[in-house]
C-alpha cells in the first residue's frame, strides 16, 4: 500500500485537505502530490479561488511531528528510487 494519493484521490479530497480534516499522513501525501502534479495544483488553485475556500492552507507546516519527518524521508527514498529506474 502506498500513502501517496492518485490524482483522483487528490481531487476528491482537496476540500477536506483545505479544511485540515484529513489525517496528517494523508495531508502530507496530497501536499507532496501537489508539488509534483501540475494538473492537481491547477485544480487546487481553482478551488482556492472559490468563495469560502480562500483560507485553504498549502501545507502541514503548522504541525511537524516526528511522523511527518519520517514520512517525508520515506517519500524522498521513493522519489530517489524512481529517478534511478
Ligand atoms: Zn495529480
Amino acid at each position: 500500500m502506498t500513502f501517496l494519493p492518485s490524482c483522483h484521490d487528490v481531487q476528491t479530497e482537496l476540500t477536506e485537505y483545505g479544511e485540515g480534516a484529513l489525517p496528517l499522513s494523508r495531508r502530507i501525501g496530497i501536499w507532496i502530490h501537489l508539488r509534483f502534479c501540475k494538473v492537481c495544483a491547477g485544480f487546487m488553485r481553482g478551488l482556492r479561488a472559490l468563495p469560502g475556500l480562500a483560507k485553504i492552507a498549502l501545507g502541514p507546516q503548522e504541525e511537524a511531528p516526528e511522523t511527518a519527518f519520517k514520512i517525508l524521508a520515506e517519500v524522498q527514498a521513493v522519489l530517489l528510487k524512481q529517478e534511478e529506474s
